[in-house]
């Protein structure tokens, strides 16, 4: 008889995103003329660039002729990419990386899931509360997250991210073997200096943990000195696996283009992560399509450069707007600078669902609760600058209304 993976019945029914679909939609259905403004979910809005979208289509005419036609890609990624990759990416930063160590893919959400396959299934693993649910949910998938109980997995350390750290997690207390961090973080927007990922990457050696960087709204980063990729961290080659997207970068997330790297130089057990995942995506990953690497290729040219530039200004600009907004309607807010996520506390006295329920009713905006990302967001709410930039004034000017008496 055949079974199933029973990790699969553990995970809670119900996801953040289709929850607040459903409330959304129960409230529309009461109220049909009103008129919902959604910073919501973090999905792009801007169509993509020129450079991209002529790319795609030289690209396209490419696939249309028997000379320069393209069949399966290479499950690592074409030459032009990888290249495009550790140049401007890595080498202009003073990172040397070769091409093997990259690896692209259809997305960073697929390679912080998969990569747990390369990992035993006792190891421990450790998470910043609140967090990306990608790293929780696939580790319970996997059988690394032990029961759920009282809002936590028994096996999963939980490092809490709250204003009493300034939002930037404390080592834990209990060994963990896998530690995810992502900076510019989702949802808290806060962004990590140099200093705090030397201490991180520091720690990761001492305790002989893997650090799983997630990096996918690097783009955003806007402070000087703040780091653009893990690898500009001393020691990080030896312990750090690192994910990049091209989603919030280039609006790629409907198109579906990233990637990870995995440094030679990191071992577990004498084995080479890199081999391992290399021979993973070999088996189970075909590869992403020519005229997508082509695409992401573009970003790279110097006019994809300056339209990249001008499409992160345009949602920065929207960061500020809600930003400044909230804080003049007396909000405690933080993130935006580096990131395109705004991350305030609710008013006292309330649960992250009641603010929610409040902002929909009176506001008619739609937002992400806090504690949606674990027991530690509770308390706070989350606003994304992805939206149009006439419609986040609007939405701001609607919450200023409502709170600011
Ligand atoms: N990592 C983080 C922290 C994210 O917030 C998201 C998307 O919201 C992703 C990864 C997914 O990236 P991709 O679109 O490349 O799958």
């Amino acid at each position: 008889m055949p079974t199933i993976n029973k990790n699969f019945l553990k995970l809670q029914s119900n996801y953040l995103f289709s929850d607040i679909a459903k409330k959304v939609a129960a409230y529309k259905e009461e109220n049909p003329s009103a008129d919902i403004i959604s910073l919501g979910i973090g999905d792009v809005t801007r169509p993509l660039i020129p450079a991209c979208i002529e790319a795609m289509h030289k690209a396209v005419d490419e696939m249309a002729n028997a000379d320069t036609f393209r069949g399966y890609p290479p499950e690592q990624g074409y030459d032009f990419l990888l290249e495009a990759i550790v140049k401007n990416d890595y080498l202009d930063r003073g990172v040397e990386l070769d091409k093997s160590e990259v690896f692209v893919s259809d997305g960073a959400k697929c390679d912080c899931g998969n990569i747990g396959d390369i990992f035993g299934t006792d190891n421990v693993v450790a998470v910043c509360d609140p967090v990306y649910p990608v790293y929780v949910d696939t580790n319970v998938m996997a059988g690394r997250a032990g029961e759920f109980n009282g809002g936590k997995w028994s096996k999963i350390v939980y490092m809490p991210s709250t204003k009493e750290n300034g939002f930037f997690p404390d080592f834990p207390k209990e060994h963990a073997d896998m530690i995810y961090l992502c900076f510019p973080n989702n949802p808290s927007g806060q962004g990590a200096t140099r200093q705090q990922l030397q201490k991180w990457v520091d720690f990761a050696l001492r305790e002989n943990s893997v650090i799983l960087y997630d990096s996918a709204y690097e783009a955003y980063i806007t402070d000087g000195d703040m780091p653009h990729t893990i690898y500009e961290i001393e020691g990080a080659k030896k312990c750090c696996i690192e994910f990049r997207s091209f989603s919030k970068t280039a609006g790629f997330t409907g198109t579906r283009c990233a990637y990870c790297v995995i440094p030679k130089e990191l071992t577990v057990e004498g084995t080479s992560l890199n081999s391992l995942w290399a021979r993973r995506q070999a088996t189970k990953f075909n590869g992403v399509s020519y005229i997508t690497q082509r695409g992401a290729e573009a970003i790279y040219t110097e006019q994809g450069k300056k339209e990249i530039k001008e499409l992160i200004a345009y949602y920065q600009a929207n960061a500020k707007v809600i930003y400044e907004g909230l804080k003049e309607a007396g909000f405690k807010v933080s993130g935006a600078v580096n990131s395109p996520y705004i991350w305030l506390e609710v008013p006292q006295g309330m649960t992250s669902w009641d603010f929610f329920d409040v902002l929909l009713r009176q506001a008619n905006v739609v937002g992400t609760p806090g504690s949606g990302f674990g027991p530690a967001g509770e308390g706070y709410f989350r606003l994304t600058a992805f939206g149009s930039a006439e419609r986040t004034k609007q939405a701001v000017e609607r919450i200023v209304k409502v709170f600011k008496s």
